[in-house]
């Protein structure tokens, strides 16, 4: 691309930041749709991002993302929060309004855009989110503000699922059973939606998983891993081999872009861009 003096400038905050696969995303994105627009990563450590918020809205960038260790440090920093990221208490993407930034948590409604891309609608359905840690918290916000039916929190530690269930349904109204994964088998008897929110099963251990019973996967109608390394993850292997369709959380992580692009820039990304991305990003891994 050609840099001049209408160039716009988007960007990462994150400590470590080298390892990030988002220029991929919002470069080819900007390339693709013609914009004067580069995405670059920012080093900028803990504690610091007060500052990095202040000086980048001086310097006039346009929207920033926040990666570990920001995503909750940088909510004193902003001019207006989106509800959910509120909810959650994390966000990921900023976007230059007057006088600051708003924060929005655009890993979950990107998560979101993902489901309605699959045809995975979740409003009236019953939903097992295995795991209670950073990212099944988050997920059961999603979950309730997408209107799920009940939603089953089962972890290995009940505490923890016990913990994260009475806070989401405190701030949310949703119905939140938690349960210790060892007692799946009492689960009711229906199809549901099930999220993957364990690290479990995550390269090098490709062959672990969280659960191996085939009967526990006949019961679902679709199984989504939030783990993108492997591709394939013996979860998801166990969920197509027992009739259920499954995907992978690479779309989270396209998905998580495209909506942060489109909230800067004010456009829509279509299916074939949102496509071409996604094959870099594998190609990328
Ligand atoms: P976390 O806060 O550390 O939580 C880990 C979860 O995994 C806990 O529920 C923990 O259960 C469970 N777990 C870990 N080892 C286990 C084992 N041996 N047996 C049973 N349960 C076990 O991690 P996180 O931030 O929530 O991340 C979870 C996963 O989501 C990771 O694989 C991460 O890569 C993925 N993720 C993907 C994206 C994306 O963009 N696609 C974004 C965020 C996260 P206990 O509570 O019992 O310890």
């Amino acid at each position: 691309m050609t840099i001049d003096g209408k160039t716009r400038v988007c960007g990462l905050m994150g400590d470590p930041v080298e390892h990030t696969l988002s220029p991929i995303i919002h470069n080819t994105i900007a390339e693709h749709m013609g914009h004067n627009l580069v995405y670059v990563p920012f080093h900028v450590k803990k504690g610091q991002v007060g500052d990095a918020v202040k000086g980048a809205y001086e310097l006039n960038v346009l929207g920033m993302n926040a990666t570990v260790p920001h995503k909750s440090d940088v909510i004193p920093f902003l001019k207006e929060i989106d509800p959910l990221a509120e909810n959650i208490g994390a966000v990921n993407t900023l976007v230059r309004i007057d006088g600051g930034y708003k924060g929005y948590n655009t890993d979950m409604t990107g998560l979101g855009r993902a489901m309605e891309k699959e045809g995975v609608n979740i409003a009236g359905k019953d939903v097992i989110l295995l795991g209670a840690g950073g990212a099944a918290r988050a997920v059961a916000f999603l979950m309730a503000d997408r209107k799920a039916d009940t939603i089953f929190i089962l972890n290995r530690t009940y505490e923890k699922a016990k913990e994260v269930a009475d806070e989401v349904a405190l701030k949310t109204g949703a119905r939140i059973i938690p349960m210790p994964m060892s007692d799946y088998e009492k689960l009711p008897l229906k199809k549901f939606v099930c999220v993957q929110s364990t690290s479990v099963g995550l390269h090098p251990n490709d062959e672990d998983v969280i659960l191996d019973d085939p009967a526990f996967y006949q019961q679902l109608e679709v199984g989504i891993d939030l783990i993108y390394k492997p591709a394939e993850t013996k979860f998801l292997q166990l969920c197509r081999k027992n009739g259920a369709n499954g995907f992978n959380g690479l779309k989270m992580l396209l998905y998580q872009g495209v909506v942060a692009y489109e909230l800067w820039n004010d456009v829509s990304v279509g299916d074939e861009l949102c496509k071409a991305v996604e094959r870099k990003l594998i190609e990328a891994q």
